[in-house]
């Protein structure tokens, strides 16, 4: 019999989402005709904008003809996309970065996971608490972790406590950690950070030789122009930092996936002899390797987010979620809960009121609104107390879950 990696069996075995579902079919059944709301889902709704599904078209159309056709592209991506990346998200925000520094793949989930292929399991790594549950359990399936406490807490894994207290922003380590996860703007509190907040990030990790993984996921949704949208505006950065990008919620491509990984030539780590050894050559060689690039049709579709309709186009749908995630700010706070993000992210990160348990609240919101979001405590126990309402809804969704809140939670 072969040998299972034992690893796994230390997960938390998917309890969230099941444990969801789980409440609200119990409560359907007994109330079959309520009408349950969802805001607690991580995806999008909006259809994809015109461009992009014209270029789509386009890139399907160019697979029929022989002269346009494409068979296996680059694994590291078409040149023309790095190029109209480069020019859109980053040199016009002052940031160079050159073609080789860029990674075009099919999702940020699976980058930030892949990335622990060229780290060694001694280093050190620091994850935000709560957090995208995919920065934790990815280093505890190759094995970087001893098992979990009783509070959900991994041995072997540094965690950055982000409450309320510290405005959801952790505080800097004291000790020495080798790979640290930031993803601002948050999933799931909405927080973002300063230039000088992530300064001092960078500042860190420059002077402990540790290398953050930045997570940019939500950066479309950056409303304040004082608000870094790369880790690379922050000076030092390109020494320090890998950054991750994805489509899927700036452009709807959640079920399209394209997304792309930033890894700088400057960025060194050290082999077993202490050499400086350069992670860009290590990225190329593991998806050169065990990646093909993502379909060119997809590609093609991808470009067109920067295409002057495109670009028009969705940021109208961001500014479609940015007003319901207002319409959900402005619901709660007229019956005094106390809510946070929601104005640069597309996620409300909630007090549960009256001191009330992450559970505990899940259940009066169904059983009293008929609404659905998602425990705080799921994402980490300094997240136990909060939860979050999603702003990727429809809209009429949006204002009948807030006339029931004021109705109901008042
Ligand atoms: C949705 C999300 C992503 C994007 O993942 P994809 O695989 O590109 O769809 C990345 N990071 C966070 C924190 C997210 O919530």
């Amino acid at each position: 019999m072969a040998q299972i990696n034992d690893h796994y069996l230390k997960l938390k075995s998917g309890y969230l989402f099941p444990e969801i579902g789980r409440r609200i079919k119990f409560f359907s059944d007994a109330n079959p005709t309520a009408k349950v709301i969802r805001l607690g889902i991580g995806d999008v709704t909006r259809p994809l904008a015109p461009a992009v599904i014209a270029a789509f078209h386009r890139g399907v159309d160019d697979l029929t003809r022989v002269n346009s056709f494409r068979g296996y592209g680059p694994e590291q991506g078409y040149d023309w996309l790095i190029d109209t990346v480069i020019a859109n998200c980053f040199q016009s925000r002052g940031v160079q970065l050159k073609p080789s520094e860029i990674f075009i793949s099919d999702g940020s989930k699976c980058d930030c996971a892949n990335i622990l292929d060229i780290f060694a399991l001694g280093n050190k790594v620091a994850v935000g608490d709560p957090v995208y549950p995919v920065y934790n359990d990815t280093n505890v399936m190759v094995g970087r972790t001893g098992a979990a406490d009783s509070q959900g807490y991994y041995d072997g894994i540094r965690y950055l406590t982000c409450t309320a207290e510290n405005n959801f922003i952790p505080a800097i380590p004291t000790e020495k950690v080798d790979l640290i996860y930031l993803c601002f703007p948050n999933n799931p509190t909405g927080a973002v950070a300063s230039k000088e907040q992530l300064q001092k990030w960078v500042d860190y990790a420059l002077a402990h030789e540790a290398i953050i993984l930045f997570d940019a996921a939500y950066e479309a949704f950056i409303t304040g122009p004082e608000i870094p949208h790369s880790i690379y505006e922050i000076p030092g950065a390109g020494k320090c930092a890998i950054e991750f990008r994805s489509f899927s919620k700036s452009a709807g491509f959640t079920g399209v996936r394209c997304a792309l990984t930033v890894v700088p030539e400057a960025l060194s780590g050290k082999n077993a002899q202490g050499e400086p050894v350069a992670l860009n050559a290590l990225w190329n060689r593991r998806q050169t390797t065990k990646f093909n690039g993502v379909s060119y049709p997809v590609q093609r579709a991808a470009e067109a987010v920067y295409s002057p309709e495109g670009q028009q186009q969705n940021q109208e749908i961001v500014r479609y979620y940015l007003e319901n995630a207002r319409l959900i700010r402005e619901g709660l706070e007229a019956v005094a809960v106390s809510c946070y993000g929601g104005v640069n992210a597309p996620y409300i990160w909630l007090k549960t009121p009256g001191g009330m348990s992450s559970w505990g609240f899940f259940d009066k919101l169904l059983n009293e609104c008929h609404l659905v979001g998602t425990p705080g405590s799921g994402f980490g126990p300094s997240g136990e107390g909060y939860f979050r309402l999603s702003a990727f809804g429809q809209r009429e969704d949006v204002e009948e879950a807030m006339s029931r809140i004021k109705k109901n939670l008042a």
